[in-house]
């Protein structure tokens, strides 16, 4: 049996179960989806829950995405189920001389002093060269968080919104030192083993995709088409959050806003028509006539819960 190419195609969602989605997570879930089907790509679900997840979380996440008219292809796929494929990344990258044991505190990176030439930021390079000794006598201090050996300080990669990005790669964590699988290290091997080749995901997370696009190659894996996309801000310019009031389906509900009209108008924020089905046709015009917006949508959220007047019906 032949697996048509179009089954190897998928975008997806992937969220952190730490809390409800808010108008900014739909936003984007909402442009993964447009972007997904609009170009005949499967989209599937992955439950980010390496960390911080809140119990009962997931399930209402779910139902908010079908709420606003959103589904998706097959079954939902939880990082906590896929330790055994992050153990065998880390064990190929280690048996290629690609890893190194990081005794480093928080503390010991940010005093350290940063290499001449190394970017703001990068982790400084302490414990690259340790001898065995003074590793076996660090280890019985404090576990070991595991870094990438990276052979290059800088990645470029290209993004439909963004252009070519160019950003730091530096040694950075694989592993924690509490065990827990570092979000750079998974998201790559997850989307590979999920065929996914299209990640639209929030602009936030643009300046680690270099680092990731890099690993995927010692991987030898895929590198997936990139959309960061802007996220939406409050009116003080920081990302919204449960405090900004009512925020979420639940909240604007409660205030008599369904969640099909928080859908339309995040629809009609990215300048599409407030149907789903609608901006799913008018989606790949938008994006090909540079019109999908990238600046953040500041948005406050006492307009978001007020309503609209409704449109005479007969
Ligand atoms: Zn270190």
């Amino acid at each position: 049996m032949t697996v048509a190419p179009s089954d190897l195609r998928a975008g997806r969602f992937a969220p952190s179960p730490s809390g409800g989605l808010h108008v900014g997570n739909l936003r984007t879930a909402l442009l993964a989806w447009l972007f997904a089907r609009s170009s005949g790509r499967r989209f599937l679900l992955r439950v980010e829950d390496l960390d911080r997840a809140r119990a009962g979380a997931e399930a209402v996440q779910l139902r908010d995405l079908a709420a606003i008219g959103l589904d998706w292809d097959g079954e939902v796929v939880r990082q906590t189920e896929r330790g055994a494929h992050y153990d065998d990344a880390i064990a190929r990258l280690t048996a290629a001389g690609l890893t190194y044991e990081c005794f480093c505190t928080r503390r010991e990176i940010q005093e350290a002093p940063s290499a001449p030439h190394a970017p703001q930021g990068a982790y400084p390079g302490t414990c690259r060269s340790l001898t065995e000794a003074q590793r076996a006598r660090r280890r019985a201090e404090r576990p070991a968080a595991i870094r990438l050996r990276a052979g290059v300080t800088e990645w470029a990669v290209t993004d439909v919104l963004h252009g070519r990005y160019a950003g730091i790669v530096d040694d950075f964590v694989l592993r924690r030192n509490d065990g827990v699988v570092a979000y750079n290290l998974a998201v790559v091997v997850d989307d590979a083993a999920q065929g996914i080749d299209q990640v639209v995901r929030g602009d936030d997370l643009l300046p680690s995709t270099p680092r990731q696009a890099y690993l995927a190659g010692l991987l030898g894996v895929r590198v997936p088409e990139y959309a960061h996309v802007p996220l939406v801000l409050n009116r003080a310019g920081r990302r919204l959050a449960k405090r900004d009031g009512a925020v979420t389906l639940a909240g604007l509900a409660a205030v008599g806003v369904p969640a099909r009209e928080v859908a339309g108008r995040l629809l009609a924020s990215l300048g599409l028509p407030e149907d789903l089905h609608a901006a799913l046709a008018a989606f790949p015009g938008v994006l090909a006539s540079g019109a999908l917006p990238r600046e953040p949508w500041v948005l406050d959220p006492a307009e978001l819960s007020r309503r609209r007047p409704r449109e005479m019906s007969s």
